[in-house]
């Protein structure tokens, strides 16, 4: 065994990999499915919406002109001539005195501008009451008032809300080409770990790397493939190596133990560019690529697991992904309770409660503990030019989830 000789910046590494990864290509992706993906390309909408000019309102088509000066006391009274309902082509006209009977949706009947809505009408022997003015173009939805033909209805880069994939569908789109979602490859190592859902009998731990990263991956937009626990056997670790993936994720064995063999199998098979980092925890991190996947070395430790996942591997699937690298978390400022230590030239990643309004670091930190990071409402960054924070100083807070905040 031998220690690591040097240890590259937090912002070495991030900035290797913002250099190296962009979005992966697009796939089509039907238009009921399309929620919460990255759109690949501009898409302009080919129609009106609607297309037609329809009733905004229950009522009574008229023109408006035939319901000037009308009032509660004098009326004015118009002959029905027919009706229109939705779905259905207009079928009267409306000449002057006229009015035709519409429901919501229906499309306006020719020589009709406005609808009377229905509140105000009273009907009686084929004539209808009107008891208010309508203006001309009153309770009419146009042609074109909700997205017009050429319109640009959704640009690159966007992450689809479910109401863009409602609107995408109104303009009659079938699918759209959105980036294809990164397929990432968990690589969980350990001879002592059992499988998510046993029980741990000792001296053999549960894998809980595998669960927290599957969670991970999800909310930055990626696809975990099929995987097992493998055991500290490098040729089982070069076979999972080679398989196809976007991003492999190594869970344990990333350091310089006899038992670590990631670091020197992505060296043999690919390129392992770094390989150790200053920071805390997470140091033994390693960043590489084999074939067309970039491989992270996360460390065992279920908190440098979760540290060197957030700060590399997150913003690199988030990328490939065609979202944005930067981090995903809320935040919040507020005065530190106590001081932090750090040391110039390593980078930081503290827990933090949040009491009565101030930021308090978690004691028992050590990487090991992960229910650091649940008693935990986020983490503070300190960057590497800092000794440490001061009691008392403004910081901010990376929420593990948004109720925290409060
Ligand atoms: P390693 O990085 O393999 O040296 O592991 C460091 C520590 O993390 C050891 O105590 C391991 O037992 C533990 N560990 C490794 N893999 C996992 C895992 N998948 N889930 C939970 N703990 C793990
Ligand atoms: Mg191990």
């Amino acid at each position: 065994m031998k220690g690591f000789s040097e240890r590259a910046d937090v912002e070495e590494v991030l900035r290797f990999l913002a250099e190296r990864t962009a979005a992966l290509a697009p796939e089509p992706v039907p238009v009921d499915a399309c929620a919460g993906r990255v759109l690949a390309a501009d898409v302009r909408s080919e129609v009106d919406v609607p297309g037609f000019a329809r009733a905004a309102m229950d009522g009574y088509a008229v023109r408006g002109e035939d319901t000037f000066g009308a009032s509660a006391y004098e009326p004015a009274e118009l002959a029905i001539v027919g009706e229109s309902l939705p779905g259905r082509p207009a079928a009267a006209t409306v000449a002057p005195g006229r009015a035709v009977r519409v429901m919501t949706g229906a499309p306006l009947p020719a020589g009709a501008d406005a609808v009377a809505m229905a509140e105000v009408c009273s009907e009686r022997d084929g004539r209808v009451a009107v008891s208010d003015a309508f203006a001309p173009g009153k309770n009419v939805g146009a042609v074109g008032e909700d997205i017009r033909r050429g319109a640009l209805a959704l640009a690159r880069g966007r992450r689809l809300r479910p109401q863009d994939a409602g609107l995408l569908a109104s303009i009659g789109v079938a699918s759209v080409p959105c980036v294809r979602r990164p397929c990432v490859r968990l690589v969980v190592t350990g001879d002592e770990l059992l499988p998510a859902g046993s029980l741990p009998v000792p001296p053999r731990i549960v894998d809980s790397n595998s669960v927290v990263l599957r969670a991970l991956v999800a909310r930055d937009g990626g696809l975990v493939l099929p995987f097992e626990i493998l055991p500290d056997r490098p040729e089982r670790i070069r076979e999972a190596l080679l398989a196809p993936a976007d991003a492999i994720l190594v869970s344990g064995g990333s350091s310089v133990g006899s038992e670590d063999h990631a670091p020197r199998l992505v060296d043999e098979l690919g390129s392992l560019d770094f390989h150790g980092v200053s920071m805390r925890p997470s140091s033994p991190a390693g960043v590489g690529r084999v074939g067309d996947a970039w491989v992270f070395l996360l460390p065992g430790n279920p908190v440098s697991c979760l540290c060197a996942y957030d700060f590399f591997a997150g913003p690199t699937i988030r990328a490939l992904g065609g979202r944005s690298r930067a981090w995903p978390h809320r935040r919040v400022r507020l005065p530190l309770a106590r001081k932090i230590a750090s040391a110039v030239g390593r980078t930081d990643y503290v827990r933090v409660a949040i009491e009565e309004g101030s930021v308090v670091p978690i004691a028992t930190s050590g990487a090991g503990i992960l229910s650091s990071t649940v008693r935990a409402a986020g983490f503070v960054i300190v960057p590497r030019a800092l000794e440490g924070m001061p009691e008392g100083a403004a910081v901010e807070v990376l929420l593990y989830d948004d109720e925290d905040a409060a």
